[in-house]
């Protein structure tokens, strides 16, 4: 009789294909379901709520022009009073200003000199532009044919009418949002608290920068790189060092980690090795969700929870640290933040060069995206693919994304590609299913 091998139930790089393990979108789509959107506010002036995630509907008490005026430099006038096929000739009755408006009226035959942004003279509702008209004397001027009866005019109400939505609850606020704002005459807005994420690297190996490396020692890398990308968020961040490799060490710091923090994110000891404690100490402090997503670099994953914190415990390779952040980690603080469910903007090129690849899992090459003198965008990876070669991200500019049954790619093939700089894609409205006073979910 032919022997049965023993299935395997740690994840290995050998199998590509592991029926144990999450997809990618299976993770997102669970982690999401399981974080209560932060729901404690606070209201700051316009200003100092840049970039801050805004609590509250914002209804337009005004109308935004608040008045029908002028687009242009020109003259105002009837629109039943335009040139006719050939150039006419008007009086001018007055001027008006967008300081001080012109009260006059305006008969058969006239037209009010206005300025840009002056409010439009009661008897007028056209503009024509003064590189239209040809001054004809001191209080005459000739206006040319080819006008349209209310071109140049903006209507009042026509960029924000009186009680329309303007903002919805859970957006980041951008400097455009707060010139919209100002514009309203609001002083004041209500926020949601920004989350607050705690970090800390794991490893018997690993050494603060200063420090002397010892055989075998590497200085901590995933600190940094993880800062670089918390930074960039609108988030307190609260960095523990590094912790050692033992059940005590790591229980210390998963405890003051937890009292502190909405997030915590760690890095290192998540696989099977004789020094992996960070999913059995998970395990037993708090609650472990899954650990093994079929991607590459990235499994193992642990995603939990340790008191009413959230836990990442992300993989030690320096590669697979920062992939796993941005394909997980910074879509769950987003949501978390905003209560907006937020996916980085996916574009496609041609590939410059061709990728192996073995269907099963889904990978995130490193590549350098650029616009090809023919105008198309194309992607060339950044040659080794390794998940401790760090400078594979420091060099690419995108990840191409080869999914689950991607088997390889030739060159001239179109991938997706995912560019590293974000963009505020998915600001659709506030998805309320989850929304909880506490910041965060155990269940
Ligand atoms: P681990 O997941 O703990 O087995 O680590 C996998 C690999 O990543 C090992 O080669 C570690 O030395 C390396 N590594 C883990 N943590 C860090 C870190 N914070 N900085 C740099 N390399 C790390
Ligand atoms: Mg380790």
């Amino acid at each position: 009789m032919n022997q049965i091998p023993p299935i395997k139930a740690a994840p290995s790089c050998a199998d590509d294909a592991d029926p144990t393990s999450l997809t990618v979108a299976q993770a997102r789509s669970r982690i999401l379901d399981t974080i209560a959107p932060i729901g404690d506010r606070q209201r700051l002036f316009l200003r100092d709520a840049l970039g801050r995630v805004i609590a509250e509907e914002i209804i337009s008490p005004l109308n935004v022009p608040g008045h029908t005026n002028s687009a242009m430099d020109g003259y105002a006038l009837a629109g039943s009073e335009l040139p006719g096929a050939a150039p006419r000739e008007y009086r001018v009755a007055g001027t008006a200003y967008a300081g001080t408006p012109y009260d006059g009226g305006c008969a058969s035959g006239e037209c009010v000199r206005i300025m840009t942004g002056a409010p439009i003279p009661s008897g007028t509702d056209t503009v024509v532009m003064q590189e239209q008209a040809r001054i004809v004397g001191e209080q005459h001027v000739q206006l040319s044919p080819g006008q349209k009866q209310g071109q140049n005019v903006r209507q009042a109400g026509e960029d924000i009418p009186k009680g329309g939505r303007v903002l919805d609850r859970g957006r980041q606020l951008t400097a455009a949002d707060l010139g919209i704002l100002s514009s309203l005459g609001i002083a004041e807005v209500s926020v949601y608290r920004r989350p607050r994420v705690a970090f800390f690297s794991t490893g018997d190996e690993l050494r603060s920068i200063g420090e002397s490396l010892g055989k075998g020692d590497v200085y901590d890398s995933n600190r940094y790189s993880l800062y670089g990308m918390l930074k960039r968020l609108d988030l307190e961040i609260l960095d523990l060092g590094v912790v050692r490799d033992t059940p005590e060490a790591l229980k210390e710091a998963f405890a003051s980690a937890e009292a502190t923090a909405d997030l915590v994110i760690t890095s290192g000891g998540v696989s099977v090795g004789e020094a992996d404690y960070v999913k059995a100490t998970l395990e037993e402090l708090g609650r472990i969700r899954f650990w093994k997503i079929a991607m590459k670099p990235g499994r193992p994953l642990a995603y939990g929870s340790l008191g009413k914190a959230l836990f990442f415990g992300l993989p030690g390779n320096p590669v697979a640290v920062m992939v796993t952040f941005m394909q997980f980690v910074e879509p769950a603080i987003r949501y978390l933040a905003s209560g907006r469910p937020w996916s980085p903007l996916v574009i496609r090129a041609k590939a410059l060069t061709p990728m192996r690849k073995r269907p099963g899992r889904f990978e995130f090459q490193r590549g350098i995206l650029s616009l090809s003198p023919d105008g198309n965008l194309s992607v060339s990876d950044t040659g080794k693919q390794g998940s401790g070669i760090l400078t594979s991200m420091s060099r690419a500019n995108c990840f191409i994304l080869l999914d689950e049954k991607n088997s390889g790619v030739a060159e001239g093939d179109l991938v997706d590609v995912q560019p590293f700089e974000p963009f505020m894609m998915g600001q659709g409205p506030r998805d309320y299913r989850a929304e909880g006073q506490g910041p965060r979910a155990e269940e």
